[in-house]
Order: structure tokens, then sequence, then C-alpha cells
């Protein structure tokens, strides 16, 4: 089959190795000069939203998918009458805007964190005195990897917030004094059946992930979540991969955010589960049953953001039997972009932990130089 794929990034490059051992081809949309993707198929070099570019897709791939959050909803609905487009463009319409996903919880009752749509700084003033200290705001729509987000911690900062975020649409929400964070990854196909994975345990630092560990040995916790992710698979009627990232803290497991694609988060699957994410993605989208989501190892992910210094690959290159594998996106080194990542995989928590330490020890020494 050919699958055509708007977005062009590492998580395109991902999808276009998987496909490329089932058997597919794709064929990419992305404005960007020689994107990761360049390595697993021919991209249109044009913008997200070209409809010249899209009934290109249409016209000659078997089904669409997208693996960028900012794509215009619009342009995808004006192919879904000529090709299948999934995730189904209304799931991209939710998690573009931060107020309809917290609505969408609230509708399913999905535990979140309370918020308030914020369009003044009245607005703003009313939801610190309602919602108590600290709180979150963030833009309503185009923020990722904590952009166009601002942590007020004393009454008096309320107004600066408002100066810097004031012109966009904006959200406030109490912060959530978490324990750790997860994210729950599942994938449904057209004939309805779902899989979730083992749930895995993020760390972000300055709002970009870090480093993941799957599986977190809770069933408890992941029952309840595996609910949750059940709840909006169906309210959606999804088909494809979709991650729910939540906070889990004392014996609450509240909702954070969706996104209808495969995830960083979801990395260590590639190496550390029987199916990828990548993988189950693609034969969700074209039809198939979708397979086993069960821990292969005890994973982890390191993000590689900035650079991907010598020394860790050398360290990843003399460890014994794959146990770590370097992922690099072969994009141009620039501060805060994510370059590569590195998957552990080990038979104990304790050894994937002791390996995960080494790696981040290692990169952070190395970025210090
Ligand atoms: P988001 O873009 O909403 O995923 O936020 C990025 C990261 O900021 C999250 O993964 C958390 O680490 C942190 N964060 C966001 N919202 C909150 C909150 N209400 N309480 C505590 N931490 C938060």
């Amino acid at each position: 089959m050919r699958i055509g794929i708007v977005g062009a990034g590492q998580l395109g490059q991902m999808l276009g190795i998987a496909a490329s051992d089932l058997g597919h081809e794709c064929l990419f949309v992305d404005p960007s000069e020689s994107p990761p993707a360049t390595s697993v198929g021919r991209v249109i070099r044009k913008p997200f939203d070209d409809l010249d570019a899209l009934g290109e897709l249409a016209a000659s791939c078997d089904v669409v998918t997208y693996e960028f959050e900012n794509v215009p909803v619009d342009a995808l609905l004006a192919i879904t009458d000529r090709v299948p487009v999934y995730p189904p463009p209304e799931a991209l319409r939710v998690a573009q805007d931060r107020l309809q996903e917290k609505r969408l919880f609230d509708h399913l009752d999905l535990p979140l964190s309370p918020y308030r749509a914020v369009d003044s700084l009245q607005q703003l003033q009313a939801a610190v005195a309602e919602l108590g200290l600290p709180v979150v705001v963030k833009t309503r729509r185009f923020g990722y990897d904590g952009k166009g987000q601002i942590i007020i911690l004393e009454q008096q900062q309320t107004e600066s917030a408002w100066e810097k975020l004031g012109e966009h649409a904006l959200i406030a929400e109490a912060w959530v004094p978490f324990d750790y964070e997860v994210s729950a990854i599942g994938v449904r196909n057209p004939a309805g059946d779902i899989a979730i994975w083992p749930l895995t345990e993020n760390e972000h630092a300055d709002g970009i992930l870090r480093m993941s560990r799957a599986p977190v040995d809770d069933p408890g916790l992941f029952e309840r979540a595996s609910d949750y992710m059940h709840r909006l698979l169906l309210h959606l009627d999804y088909v494809g991969v979709l991650t729910l990232e939540l906070f889990v803290a004392d014996n609450l497991l509240l909702a954070n955010e969706i996104a209808p694609r495969v995830h960083n988060s979801g990395h260590w699957t590639i190496e550390g589960a029987e199916t990828s994410q990548f993988t189950s993605h693609l034969l969700a989208i074209t039809g198939q049953v979708t397979g086993s989501t069960a821990c292969a190892a005890y994973a982890g992910m390191v993000n590689l953001i900035g650079s991907i210094p010598e020394r860790v690959t050398e360290f990843v290159a003399r460890l014994p039997d794959s146990r770590a594998c370097l992922h690099d996106y072969g994009k141009t080194p620039r501060p805060g972009r994510k370059l590569g990542h590195i998957t552990v995989i080990a038979d104990s928590r304790a050894e994937c932990d002791k390996l995960l330490h080494q790696i981040v020890e290692s990169v952070t020494q190395s970025t210090r130089r």
C-alpha cells in the first residue's frame, strides 16, 4: 500500500521505517528543507495545508495520516471524501485546543486539574483567586514542549503573565503537585479492536520530555488509565495510535492532554515491546489486526536534545548484546532541538535504571563542557 503522511519529522521517519518493514511505501508532505523522513520516502516540499500537495496524497495513497499536530484540520477535511484520513480529524481538532481537550475530559468524566478559560486580565485574576496558587497559564493553541506556558507562583505575577501571553486565547489550570507523570498509549483499528501498551513513566525538564521508562509496575494504575483510554477511543471513533498524558498525584490519576499520533514517550516500543507504536499505527490505519502491545523487556528512553555527544555514542557502542540502541534522526544540531534518542532494554528494572542513569550522566557531562 501507499501511505500518505503529513509531516516528515522524526515521527514520520520512524513511521516510514516501520512501513517499509510491512512492505508499504510512504509519501510525505512537509515544507522543511531535508526533513528526517527524506531518508525513507519522497517528500512533497509544500506547506502542510497546501491543497495541491494534499490532493496528490489523496490521489495516489490508500490512506493518509499525520505525524504533526499543527496541521490545519480544514485542510485534512478537504480530502476525506477522496481518501480515508486517520486518526479522525475531529480528534486533531480537540487536541489542538486545550480548552476543548479539557471539556472533552470533563464530558467523559476523566478526572483532571480544575481549569478556567481566560480571555481577559480580569478572568485571569478571577482564575487565580478561585483555583489558588500556583496556577499554570497556557495558550489554548500551538503550545508544545512547554512553550506558551507560565507558572504564576504569587498573585503579583498575574499581570506580567497576562502581558506575556494575553494576546492569545488562554486557559489557567491549578498546579498539580504530582508524584510522577505517565503516558498511556493505545491503538484502535476500524473494526474497533483496542490495545494499550504498558504505562510509560515520563520525566520532563523545561517542558521537554527527557526520559521515559516502561512498564510502570502498578496494575491498578494501568486499569484506570486503560479505562480513560477506552472512553476516549470510543468517543472519538478513533483509528490509529492515541497518547494520553497523565499526572499521578497521591491516589489521583489526572488527565493532562492527548496527542492524536505516535508519541515521543512511546519510542521505547521499537525495541522494548512486541509491536512498536509505529507498526501498530500503520496496521490500524490500513485496517489490519494490530499486534501485541506486551513489553518484551524493561525499557527506557533518553532524548538527545541539542547535540549527540560523541562520548554517548561511544558508550552505547561499547555495551554488549544491543542493550542500548541509538536513533539519530539526521537533523542539524540546534539548542533545544530533539536530534535523536537512545533506547535501553534490560532484564530487570534495576539494570535498566542503571543504564539509563549512566546515559543521562554521560549526556549531562558532555553538554556541560
Ligand atoms: P503540557 O504542555 O500541558 O504537557 O505541559 C508540559 C509539562 O509541564 C507537563 O508534562 C508537566 O511536567 C508540566 N505541567 C503542565 N501543566 C501542569 C500542571 N497543571 N501542574 C503541574 N505540572 C504541569
